[in-house]
């Protein structure tokens, strides 16, 4: 939802900024024609224009790679006996779940993320209108392999749900927007009165929901009443390249010992991660 605006802000400031641009090109010719006019200086030089707009544009969408395997996960069958059904891995699972839904207006309550989520540490620098600001940020990696990675002393763009101004700091949990291009005259230090453009990560404030029996409970009840869900996680598999030994033999000519070379699937590390998807049913 919140994402939702934050695109759609981006949107109204390029449209916007396209239709200043447009009036611009299209102003140009009157008032070339009225030469006269006493806006003009007398040297005959356009007189110069302090532009202190700021444009966001989206540079990187996010993309959230797809699962490589999918997997069922039958509440029916939990705790069974033999049944991979457990209440441990329920409880795994949701947890992972929990942190791929957003709390919004949507008939459920809340939807399924559409980037990584994060607990970003923030100092206010810049405001630039409609709840965003530029901020000096900090947040932990997130999603499978650190797909989004950890942010130490850097710029990034919030879009906040509350009301904030410039010096406010504090935390809030974000949803990663991808990656925009910011036009701006920077009113901070270093960056000072510079007119420039800043590649970076947008963050869009958000709530995830509750991790808890109670909320766990209610995740069962709309799945019994056919409410869709699924959970990517990612799962440890033996290496395959190497039958989970993390190190492949080659026999050398001469010599009692094989020789063991690291394996070059899994580094050594015996297993490989395979982003699952895990559709929990009835
Ligand atoms: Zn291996």
């Amino acid at each position: 939802m919140k994402l939702r605006i934050l695109l759609a802000l981006l949107g109204t400031t390029l449209t916007s900024q396209l239709t200043a641009q447009t009036t611009t090109v299209s102003g140009t010719k009157p008032t070339e024609t009225v030469t006269a006019g006493a806006a003009k200086p007398a040297d005959g030089k356009a007189a110069v224009v302090e532009d202190d707009s700021i444009v966001i544009t989206p540079f990187r969408s996010v993309t959230i790679p797809a699962a490589k395997t999918t997997k069922t996960f039958q509440l029916a069958k939990l705790n069974k006996p033999l049944a991979a059904e457990t209440t441990k891995e329920l409880q795994r699972l949701f947890s992972a779940y929990t942190l791929q839904s957003i709390v919004d207006g949507s008939p459920a309550g809340f939807s399924k993320a559409t980037g990584y989520i994060t607990s970003i540490n923030y100092s206010l620098l810049q405001d630039l209108g409609d709840n965003r600001f530029i901020a000096k940020a900090a947040w932990p990696a997130a999603g499978p392999n650190d797909v989004l990675a950890a942010g130490v002393d850097a710029w990034a763009i919030l879009l906040f749900d509350h009301p904030a101004k410039v010096g406010d700091t504090g935390k809030i949990t974000g949803m990663h927007a991808g990656t925009a291009a910011i036009l701006l005259t920077a009113k901070f230090a270093p960056l000072e009165g510079k007119r420039l453009t800043l590649r970076r990560e947008a963050f869009v404030e958000c709530a995830t929901l509750e991790d808890s029996p109670a909320s766990l409970q209610k995740l069962i009840d709309s799945i019994n009443r056919g409410a869709d869900v699924s959970v990517t996680t990612n799962e440890f598999i033996p290496c395959k390249k190497c039958g989970g030994l993390g190190f492949i033999r080659h026999t050398v000519k001469g010599q009692l010992l094989d020789n063991r070379l690291p394996c070059t699937g899994c580094d050594g590390a015996k297993t490989v991660v395979l982003p699952t998807e895990t559709k929990i049913v009835p």
